[in-house]
C-alpha cells in the first residue's frame, strides 16, 4: 500500500493540467475510483493537523475525540500524538506494526517527524527531504527494495510554490505538473516491479488553496481535496457511485461530522489503507472507522 500526499493540492489544478500536463495522476483516475470533491478535516486546513489525521483516522479537536495536533510547527513539545491527545493514540504505522509488517515514511517536511516519535517503535523508517526530486527517489527506491506493507509519501513542492506566488498561479500548476512526473515515478515501480505487484495507491492531499494561503478551514478551495485510489482491488469510476448509506457527495459544502452521510475525507486514509491491506481499522478512530468505505 502506498500513500501520496501532495501538499496543498486543489483538485483544480488537476483539471487545469489535463492528462497532457499530469498524465500520472490521470492514470490513476482513469484506471481507478476518485472524487475531486473529497474534505480535509472540519476544525482545520493546516498541513499538519490533517496529516496527522490522515495517518490516525482521528477528526483534530482533542475534546471530540481527536488527535489533538493544532499546531503546525516543528515543535517538540508536545512530543508525540499521544501527549497531544492526553491518550493513546493508534495509527496506520501501528497497526501495520502489530500485525508483523513494515512501514516508512517519506516526507519533505522536517515537523512531520512528529509521527515518528509517536510511533517510533512501528515505523521502519523515517526520511526528511527537502527536494520533492530526492524525496521520490528516495522512496521510489525503498519501495522495491524492502518489503513494506505500507508507504507514505508526502510531497511538498506545490505547497511552497503556493505560498511564494500563490495557489492556482501558473507557478503553482507548473509545479503540480512536475510532481505528478514524480507520482510517475513511483506508478511506474509499482506497476512493474514484480516485488510490488499487489500494491495499491491512494492519492490525496492535506488541504488544498487558492491565492494566497488555505488557512481557512470554511473556504471551499480549502476543504476540498482529491481522492484517488488505484490497485489489483479497486474498481473504476466516481467514488461516490460507488457508496452505500454512510457516504454521500457534499457537494459545495464542507459537512459537520454529526452528518449522517459524511464526505469522503483524506482522513479515511488509514482505515482504507488498512481495509485493503486486510487489516482491521485504527483503534479510537472516527473516519471510515467501520471499514466501509467502497472502491470497488
Ligand atoms: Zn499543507
Amino acid at each position: 500500500m502506498l500513500a501520496i500526499s501532495i501538499d496543498g493540492l486543489n483538485p483544480d489544478a488537476l483539471k487545469r493540467l489535463g492528462r497532457d500536463g499530469a498524465p500520472a495522476i490521470w492514470r490513476l483516475i482513469d484506471h481507478g475510483v476518485h472524487t475531486f470533491d473529497a474534505r480535509a478535516s472540519v476544525e482545520l486546513t493546516d498541513t499538519l493537523p490533517n496529516h496527522t489525521s490522515m495517518v490516525t483516522g482521528r477528526a483534530i479537536e482533542r475534546d471530540r475525540n481527536g488527535h489533538g495536533v493544532t499546531w503546525n510547527d516543528e515543535r517538540r513539545d508536545p512530543a508525540t500524538v499521544q501527549e497531544a491527545a492526553g491518550e493513546d493514540v493508534g495509527s496506520v504505522f501501528a497497526e501495520v506494526g502489530d500485525a508483523g509488517r513494515s512501514s516508512a515514511l517519506f516526507t519533505t517536511k522536517e515537523k512531520l517527524r512528529l509521527f515518528g516519535r509517536s510511533w517510533s517503535a512501528a515505523l521502519d523508517k523515517v526520511a526528511v527531504q527537502y527536494r520533492d526530486e530526492t524525496l521520490a527517489d528516495a522512496a521510489r527506491k525503498d519501495l522495491v527494495r524492502h518489503h513494506r506493507a505500507f508507504t507514505f509519501v508526502h510531497l511538498g513542492g506545490a505547497d511552497a510554490a503556493g505560498h511564494a506566488n500563490g495557489f492556482m498561479s501558473p507557478e503553482y500548476i507548473d509545479t503540480v505538473g512536475r510532481l505528478d512526473g514524480l507520482v510517475g515515478r513511483l506508478e511506474h515501480a509499482v506497476r512493474h516491479r514484480p516485488q510490488l505487484e499487489g500494491t495499491a495507491i491512494v492519492l490525496t492531499a492535506d488541504h488544498g488553496g487558492r491565492g494566497e494561503s488555505h488557512r481557512e478551514p470554511e473556504k471551499r478551495a480549502n476543504y476540498r481535496v482529491p481522492f484517488v485510489v488505484w490497485g489489483p482491488q479497486v474498481g473504476t469510476g466516481d467514488l461516490y457511485d460507488l457508496q452505500g448509506r454512510a457516504y454521500a457527495d457534499p457537494g459545495r459544502e464542507q459537512v459537520g461530522y454529526g452528518a449522517r452521510r459524511q464526505p469522503v475525507r483524506n482522513g479515511d486514509v488509514a482505515n482504507l489503507s488498512l481495509d485493503l491491506l486486510g487489516l482491521g481499522a485504527v483503534p479510537d478512530s472516527r473516519f471510515d472507522d467501520k471499514q466501509d468505505l467502497r472502491v470497488r
